[in-house]
């Protein structure tokens, strides 16, 4: 049975900034990533300036797994040798010693542990789905269980956060089975292969097990928000979104629609009535048209989008979170703002689907809200 109101952060992760590139001032949290951070001495000390520059008041180290990933895709050699460096002739050396050695240098609040990555598998057979789990579940399940026992023992300081590498709740719950009591304080799962409802789902099947902190790697997309600002705000203590699309977008003259996300390109060859106002409420919009946007310099407009779409997505966490208290404030909430009619029924949907059998066993819950959403 569910129950008790939790009220936990809602945490917007900087991913994707360089020391030029921060979106603001100060950011609640940002995110480096292991072989970048410690590749060598200059690279050691540009991540400290960017986290001396971002002031954040929560400090992220990813685990380089996504490199890992990349670079097995792509058939290149790669090595697991804990005494040696990080890269060695730009062969990637990644395993969870190096982990360490990068927390002992920047002392991160929240660690994520290493992993292989499961590829994103289009129209896969559920059999096809299972064996490429079952691949790579030997790895992802020995480096979690290493690095829990190197965080115990060289920086107990740091909380730890496992990436939950599967494509089915029953994959999830194999995994849970086979990770047992090992200490970690959250997980973080990928969105790559999953609808948000599918996200969601998940998290609660990691709330059954006593999990409050989650970090949802890669996305911001509206729906994502809106189901995890519920989950925020109603279920666990820490809810994190990272994203790195406000920096791209930003470069490519996409502008964020205010609390929807919409995007909207801002170049010559894309016309905006002129009767469209400007709503957004961000410090850099104040008075500007999208006109005067549109023909500002390149590098000015692409600064000024990168702060504008990080304020934006992070102004969309704050009122989604705000009004998230039930299903049913938060369709109405969502319904004012934004005219994405299919994508706010099916978040009601599910929430209200789920509100209804609050009083139902956990299995039963997942079982059921499993059936009528994947
Ligand atoms: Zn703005």
């Amino acid at each position: 049975m569910y129950g008790g109101k939790t009220m936990g952060e809602f945490i917007n992760v900087c991913s994707g900034a360089g020391f030029e590139t921060l979106p603001a001032n100060q950011v609640d949290a940002i995110l480096y990533n292991v072989p970048q951070a410690i590749e060598n001495k200059t690279s050691i000390a540009n991540t400290h300036a960017l986290i001396d520059e971002a002031k954040p008041k929560i400090l992220f180290q990813d685990s380089g797994g996504f490199q890992l990933h990349q670079a097995l895709v792509k058939g290149e050699k790669i090595t697991f040798d804990p005494t040696k460096d990080v890269m060695e002739h730009k062969i990637l050396n990644l395993t969870p010693h190096h982990l360490i050695t990068a927390a002992k240098i920047f002392a991160p609040h929240i660690m994520i542990s290493l992993d292989n990555p499961i590829p994103k598998i289009e129209n896969a057979t559920p059999a096809a789905k299972a064996i490429k789990f079952l691949e790579h579940h030997g790895f992802n399940l020995r480096w979690a269980k290493d690095t829990s026992r190197l965080r115990s023992k060289y920086c107990p300081d740091t909380k730890l956060f496992v990436p939950v590498q599967c494509y089915s709740v029953d994959q999830l719950n194999h995994f849970l089975d086979d990770f047992g009591d090992t200490p970690c304080d959250g997980f973080s799962i990928p969105v790559r292969n999953h609808d948000p409802v599918e996200i969601a789902i998940f998290m609660l099947r990691l709330h059954q097990t006593g999990c409050r902190m989650v970090h949802i790697l890669g996305t911001f997309t509206f729906r994502m928000i809106a189901l995890a600002s519920y989950f925020a705000r109603n279920f666990f203590d820490f809810v994190s979104i990272d994203c790195t699309l406000w920096r791209s977008d930003a470069e490519l003259s996409k502008y964020y629609w205010p609390v929807d996300l919409r995007s909207v390109r801002l170049l010559d060859e894309y016309s905006i009535d002129e009767s469209v106002e400007n709503i957004c409420r961000c410090p850099w919009c104040q008075k500007k048209t999208f006109t005067m946007i549109k023909n500002m310099p390149y590098a000015e407009k692409s600064g000024f989008l990168r702060r504008h779409n990080y304020w934006v997505i992070e102004e969309s966490m704050r009122e989604c979170y705000t009004h998230a208290e039930t299903a049913f404030s938060l369709k109405n909430f969502l319904s004012q703002h934004s005219g994405r009619k299919e994508e706010i029924k099916n978040i009601h949907n599910f929430l209200s689907m789920f509100e209804h059998l609050k009083g139902e066993k956990p299995e039963t819950v997942i079982e059921l809200l499993d059936k009528a959403f994947c």
